[in-house]
C-alpha cells in the first residue's frame, strides 16, 4: 500500500501552492478533492443526475451544466438540502478519491482535502499535513484571491474548522504565514521524512 499523505489546510491558507512545490520539485502524484468534487456532477454522471431528480432543472445552466451559484443558494440557508447534497455527493467523491489514490505512482501520495477535518476523513489517508497559517494573513489573502470584503472572509474562516482544531489532527505542519514564506525548505524536508517513511529513501 502507497503512503498517503492529507493535504489539509483553512481557505487560502496555501494548500493548493504547496502541492504543486511537491509536483514541481519531487514528481509527487497529487489526488485533489476539489477536482473530484466537480467531475461527479459533469454532465451525464449519476451524481448530477441525482441532483436534477431532487432539485429540478432549474439548477442547470442553459448549456447542461450545473450552475454552481445556484445551487449555493438553494443550500446556502437550508440545513437539510445541504445534508441531502452532502449525503449524496460524499459517497460518491469518497469513493472517486480511493480510486484515483490507487493510480499513485509515486514513491507517496498527497490527497488534498480542504475539509478532511470537517469531514472526518483521516481515516483515507496515513498522516495528516495541515498548511498552517494565521487568521488575518488568511483573511487578507481570500480578500485579495476572491475579491470578498473582510466580513464575507470571516464568514467563510467562521464556517471552518478553527487553526487549533486542525493543528490538534496534525502529524505534520508546513507555516505559511505572511512571517514564513520559505515553503521549499519545509517541503523538501518532508519529503525527505516520507520518503523514509514509504521505504523508498532515495
Ligand atoms: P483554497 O482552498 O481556498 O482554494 P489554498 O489553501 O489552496 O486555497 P492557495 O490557493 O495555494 O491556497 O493560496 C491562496 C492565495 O494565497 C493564493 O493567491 C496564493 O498565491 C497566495 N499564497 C499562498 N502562499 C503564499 C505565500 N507563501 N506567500 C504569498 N502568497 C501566498
Amino acid at each position: 500500500m502507497t503512503l498517503i499523505i492529507g493535504l489539509t489546510g483553512g481557505i487560502a491558507s496555501g494548500k493548493t501552492t504547496v502541492a504543486n512545490l511537491f509536483q514541481e520539485h519531487f514528481s509527487i502524484d497529487i489526488v485533489d478533492a476539489d477536482i473530484i468534487a466537480r467531475q461527479v456532477v459533469e454532465v451525464g454522471t449519476p451524481g448530477l443526475s441525482a441532483v436534477i431528480e431532487h432539485f429540478g432543472e432549474d439548477i442547470l445552466q442553459d448549456d447542461g451544466q450545473l450552475n454552481r451559484s445556484a445551487l449555493r443558494e438553494r443550500i446556502f440557508a437550508d440545513p437539510i438540502e445541504k445534508q441531502w447534497l452532502n449525503a449524496t455527493l460524499h459517497p460518491l467523491i469518497n469513493q472517486q478519491m480511493a480510486e484515483q489514490l490507487q493510480l499513485v505512482t509515486s514513491p507517496y501520495g498527497l490527497l488534498v482535502v480542504p475539509l478532511l477535518i470537517e469531514n472526518q476523513l483521516q481515516s483515507m489517508v496515513d498522516r495528516v499535513l495541515v498548511v498552517d497559517v494565521d487568521e488575518q494573513t488568511q483573511i487578507s489573502r481570500t480578500m485579495a484571491r476572491d475579491k470578498v470584503n473582510e466580513q464575507q472572509a470571516r464568514a467563510i474562516l467562521a464556517a471552518q474548522a478553527t487553526r487549533a482544531e486542525r493543528l490538534a489532527m496534525a502529524d505534520d505542519v508546513i507555516k505559511n504565514g505572511a512571517k514564513n514564506r520559505q515553503l521549499l525548505p519545509q517541503i523538501t524536508e518532508l519529503h525527505q521524512k516520507y520518503l523514509a517513511m514509504s521505504g523508498t529513501n532515495r
